[in-house]
């Protein structure tokens, strides 16, 4: 296994793209990292560019002690996994599974045998350690029963296991998984990232896995990166970005339903108002901020609840209820504003009714309004 060092990497495509700008990140040998974003904020041009996939423009990755900007791809000790599988659609899962050591090991086998002479011993020797690994591989994963398949007798989750089967048997010092549990139905994906996790655990590997889905992000990754426009925004545990979002982006990108947001100004007294909502703010948890400063409030639905008239902050319509069971989450009009609460179920509350919310203010966010649009210092 190996540390992976990106430093201000970047890459430009032909026609002027610039996918990737300035990423630096230190994956630490052992680590599960997950790359997330929206679609088309550079994930997997950096994964590719880890891989060896894609020329890097700018900057210098190292893999364990070594600087690969210029090594090919099949020398770079990793194994990546894609969101299609790539499996061989005309081998079993077996052959799948063998097939890239077997041509890996032909070629260097013949080479070594030429020179000593020994050409049948040494073919023997290997094949034998690449059936063990395939059986180490099938076990893990549990794919002792289907080695006799072919991937059109397999289900979706099946070949993605196989898929992950094929990077296990090269014993890579890094994986890299670029949205491979997308293609799969919701069900199958949480168990599918169960599973991950375990193997992860049980493997000790280097993971770099990348993904557009932040609950993926946040059930998988030992630490998360969350890229926008080809720039890194934060890089942390799951948890810190979730009570310390860097900045507006950040804040909305990680946690469903998503964080509301209240643009407004601060006033006299350390009220901020938003139209007709008036919130009086908790004295000293925003230093910096000051009279006239324009805001943002962000407060995320599970830090509301529902409160009688007198003590609410906002009072809406319920536009929509979406009974989920153990919880309910509502939208609340009223106006320009909108307000998503995630509240306690048995409520009776329907469509078309009137309710009022109050904040945990303690957990709520200010956030400057500007280009960056970071988020306001607390004490
Ligand atoms: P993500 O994986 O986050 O969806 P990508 O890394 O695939 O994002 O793409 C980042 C940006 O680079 C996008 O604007 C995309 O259109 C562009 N891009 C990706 N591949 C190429 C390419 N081969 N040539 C030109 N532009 C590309």
């Amino acid at each position: 296994m190996a540390q992976v060092r990106l430093e201000s990497i970047g890459k430009t495509y032909p026609g002027g793209v610039r996918a990737v700008d300035g990423v630096s990140i230190l994956i630490e040998d052992g680590e599960f990292i997950v790359l997330v974003g929206p679609s088309g904020c550079g994930k997997s041009t950096t994964l590719r560019m880890i891989a060896g996939l894609e020329a890097i423009t700018d900057g210098e990755i190292r893999i364990g002690d070594r600087r690969v900007n210029d090594v090919a791809a099949r020398d770079r000790d990793i194994a990546m996994v894609f969101q299609d599988y790539a499996l061989y659609p005309h081998m079993t899962v077996g052959r799948n599974l063998s097939f890239g050591l077997l041509r890996r090991r032909q070629y260097s086998s013949r080479l070594r045998s030429l020179l000593s002479g020994s050409y049948r011993a040494n073919r023997r020797k290997e094949t034998g350690a690449i059936s063990d690994r395939v059986a180490r591989a099938a076990d893990v994963l549990g794919l002792g029963d289907l080695l006799d398949r072919h991937p059109r007798e397999l289900s979706g989750g099946q070949r993605q296991r196989v898929a992950l089967g094929r990077a296990i048997v090269r014993d890579p010092s890094v994986f890299l998984l670029d949205e491979p549990l997308s293609n799969l139905d919701a069900k199958l994906r949480g168990e599918m990232r169960t599973e991950l996790r375990r193997l992860h655990r049980q493997l000790g590997a280097t993971m770099v896995h990348v993904t557009h889905d932040q609950e993926e992000a946040m059930t998988l990754g030992d630490r998360l990166v969350v890229m926008k426009d080809g720039i890194v925004q934060q890089c942390g545990p799951p948890v810190e970005l979730y009570r310390e979002p860097v900045n507006r982006f950040v804040a909305s990108f990680i946690g469903t339903p998503e964080m509301n947001f209240l643009e407004g100004v601060i006033e006299e007294g350390g009220v901020f108002t938003s139209g007709s909502v008036r919130i009086e703010l908790p004295k000293g948890r925003w230093p910096s901020v000051s009279v006239g400063q324009q805001v943002t409030l962000g407060v995320r639905p599970e830090h509301l609840e529902r409160v009688a008239d007198s003590d609410a902050m906002f009072t809406g319509e319920a536009e929509v209820v979406e009974q989920l069971g153990d919880r309910t989450d509502v939208i609340l009009v009223n106006g320009n504003h909108r307000m998503t609460a995630r509240i306690a179920s048995g409520s009776g509350l329907r469509e078309g009714d009137s309710a009022s919310l109050r904040a945990d203010l303690s957990q709520a966010h200010l956030f400057a309004v500007d280009d960056g649009e970071n988020r306001i210092a607390t004490k």
